[in-house]
């Protein structure tokens, strides 16, 4: 019998590598967890969470707009964007200590400092060695910027757009994913002349083709400036500003350039090199369904991984892996019908096969359609519409895909997951009485296909 230090040494203090350790912890195993920045990771301290909190504080001056129709005065009130940072700080604090908490109640040892593995039981940590009998990999992802002239020097990425001194009076956003287009709502709520820049003829690739319409519309009457088909060409400095050349020629002269193309796995200088552990062309860990690498030793969960980039589900492999390794309960995480956001103005939920997954799956599939605006926009005067749809297996009847496009479309949405991981058929839903009046409610009461 070897004698290592840990039974597990976890690397990377996010939610994945949390959940992992303090569920091990929880089943007897002796657990350290290395981090170097505070607990809580990406979602913590760099995405979900103060992302979200920005989506709510912007979100209030479309609400102003509306109270209008609704009779209220007309107000112009000054925002301190100051004071939303800081405050949003301190509840980033308070987090980052429940996670501490969290860790220590479980008799996790947090060791501070940047993990590097230097075998397949051995991680140093600031110059000092530790071993375990296993190691987990948990360090998440971190913003690609492409190789454009001058947009490394000029450009930040979502990690500073959360802690800008001062809110921008003219932004570009590059890119068009989760991440753009969450971030042109926010500056556009706070009220920056914001431009989204993108190569694609559409935002969100990847989501369904009608909500994509419906948002480039939306984002566009909301005030957005969109520029589909184009990317940067160069970025220089213009004193205090940016200058921004588009491969079209056109060039702009902003505060910020905000670059939101994709995110890369974190494996620089992780020493995967000294025990061998594979990676993909992506730079990602290449795991089995159990997240273990080709390393017996060493397992990987999260983003690091490039499975499905999202929080709950790094949650739930780092939980199946603790339960799998130290609870006698094998089980695998379920990468099925996960449902997902986009914090957008309005926001999108999703889960399932879009339209276009179907069809390149060989379903004809029965695709339901519901259009309309919201009955909070008739009075308020907004013309932006949601948009709901069902994708809908002809031959099984089994709802394949929920999508939409629409206030509270992700908390609708998580509510639609459980039924799609239920099997539920369209019959299922025609037999489910709606709430009167909301939006929800069509999502229950369409009756007849667009196509199929
Ligand atoms: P995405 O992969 O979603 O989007 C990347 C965007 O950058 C796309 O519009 C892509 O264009 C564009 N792009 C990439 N490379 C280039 C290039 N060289 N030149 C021009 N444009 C380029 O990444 P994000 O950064 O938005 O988000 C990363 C991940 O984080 C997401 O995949 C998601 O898993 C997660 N996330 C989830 C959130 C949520 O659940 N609400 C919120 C934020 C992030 P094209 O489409 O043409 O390829």
């Amino acid at each position: 019998m070897t004698n290592y230090d840990f039974d597990l040494i976890t690397i990377g203090a996010g939610s994945g590598g949390v959940r992992a350790s303090r569920i091990a912890a929880g089943h007897g195993a002796k657990v350290a967890i290395i981090e170097e920045d505070r607990p809580g990771g990406t979602c913590v301290l760099r995405g979900c969470v103060p992302k979200k909190l920005l989506v709510y504080g912007a979100a209030f001056s479309a609400d102003l707009d509306d109270a209008i129709g609704f009779g209220w005065e007309e107000v112009d009130p000054a925002h301190n964007w100051g004071q939303l940072i800081a405050t949003k700080n301190t509840e980033l604090d308070r987090l980052a200590g429940i996670y501490t908490n969290l860790l220590s109640n479980a008799g996790v040892t947090l060791i501070e400092g940047r993990g590097r593995i230097k075998d397949e039981h051995t991680v140093e940590v600031n110059g000092k060695t530790y071993t375990a009998e296993r190691i987990l990999i948990a360090v998440g992802g971190w913003p690609s910027v492409p190789d454009i002239p001058g947009l490394k020097d000029h450009a930040i990425t979502s990690n500073e757009a959360l802690n800008l001194g001062h809110r921008p009076d003219q932004v570009i956003v590059f890119g068009s994913g989760y991440i753009a287009v969450e971030f042109a709502g926010i500056f556009n709520g706070f009220g920056a002349e914001t431009h989204l820049v993108y190569r694609a003829e559409q935002p969100l690739r990847g989501f369904d083709q009608d909500l994509r319409d419906g948002f480039s519309e939306a984002a566009s009457a909301r005030g957005i400036h969109m520029h589909p088909g184009v990317t940067i060409a160069k970025v220089e400095a213009a004193g205090e500003q940016k200058k921004v050349t588009l491969n079209d020629g056109q060039e702009m002269v902003v505060d910020v350039v905000m670059a939101a193309t994709g995110r890369h796995p974190m494996t620089d200088d992780l020493g995967l090199e000294n025990a061998g552990v594979t990676t993909n062309d992506k730079g990602a860990i290449v795991v089995n369904e159990d997240s273990q690498t080709n390393i017996p030793s060493i397992y990987a969960i999260g983003d690091v991984t490039d499975r499905i980039n999202l929080t709950p589900v790094a949650i739930a492999e780092g939980h199946a892996f603790a339960d799998t390794i130290y609870g006698d309960n094998p089980r695998r995480p379920d990468h099925t019908n996960v449902a997902s956001a986009v914090f957008s103005m309005p926001p999108i939920g999703s889960v399932g096969l879009t339209e276009e997954d179907a069809i390149a799956k060989g379903i004809n599939p029965k695709v339901f359609v519901a259009s309309f605006r919201a009955m909070k926009n008739t009075i308020s005067g907004r013309q932006e519409k949601s948009v709901m749809k069902l994708i809908v297996d002809p031959e099984t009847d089994v709802v394949l895909g929920v999508h939409m496009l629409g206030p509270d479309a992700p908390e609708i949405i998580q509510g639609m997951a459980i039924a799609i991981k239920a099997g539920a058929t369209k019959k299922d839903f025609d037999a489910t009485i709606g709430i009167h009046p909301t939006a929800a409610e069509e999502f229950v009461t369409m009756r007849v296909p667009r196509s199929g």
